[in-house]
């Protein structure tokens, strides 16, 4: 089975990437814990690309879509795929919805050719489930700046960037309420988790 968190920085994704391993660990499964983009050697090569573009050299965006591609196919190839086949559960860190959301949405990239490099790379292979922890953008930036985190990334996009990343997200849960689950992140750690652990009990019953 293949499970994805998303969200956009800031609303806990980490922290509950760990809780979700822990749980199906103690069901006695194999956990592969994982993150995009990156999660193969390779795959984190073209990270370092994507995360190192700066304002003397800004990445194209069709580039970045590219990129981000190219690091999902590596990744499905090297680690998702072959731990699938061996029966063991993939939890990643970000995955195709975060492309719709990111470059489709807030960069303003084509849907449909995205979702024409989803065919191509994945050739049907979706989440079994998908938790999108969400939360208002100003509560999320907040989140970061407490924490010591990277604060900036919000500083540096301009405008309604990571309202349109929400948005995207949005969309893609209307589009497939059986995968996409919302939940409410801006709430405490405690009562997020109680969540997310009943809605992996309840959609991938031991
Ligand atoms: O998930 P994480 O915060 O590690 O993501 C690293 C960076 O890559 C973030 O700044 C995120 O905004 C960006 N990203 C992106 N498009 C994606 C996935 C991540 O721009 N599809």
């Amino acid at each position: 089975r293949f499970i994805t968190l998303e969200g956009s920085e800031g609303v806990g994704k980490s922290t509950n990437l760990d809780f979700v391993c822990e749980r199906l660990r103690r069901r006695g499964l194999e956990v592969v814990a994982t993150r995009e983009p990156g999660g193969t050697p390779g795959a984190e090569r073209i990270r370092e690309l994507l995360l190192s573009a700066d304002d003397d050299d800004p990445l194209d965006e069709t580039a970045e879509l590219l990129l981000m591609f190219a690091a999902r196919a590596q990744h499905l190839a090297r680690l998702i795929r072959p731990a699938l086949a061996r029966g063991a559960w993939v939890v990643s860190d970000r995955f195709t919805d975060a492309t719709f959301a990111y470059q489709g949405s807030a960069r303003g990239l084509d849907p449909n050719v995205i979702a024409q490099l989803e065919a191509l790379s994945q050739r049907g292979l979706k989440p079994d489930l998908t938790l999108w922890l969400d939360m208002p953008v100003g509560r999320a930036s907040a989140r970061l700046s407490l924490r010591g985190g990277d604060a900036d990334r919000f500083e540096r996009q301009r405008g309604d960037f990571f309202e349109k990343v929400r948005d995207g997200y949005r969309q893609r849960a209307e589009g497939d309420p059986e995968r996409i689950v919302r939940v409410d992140a801006d709430r405490s750690l405690a009562a997020v988790q109680a969540d997310i652990g009943a809605i992996i009990d309840s959609r991938l019953p031991a």
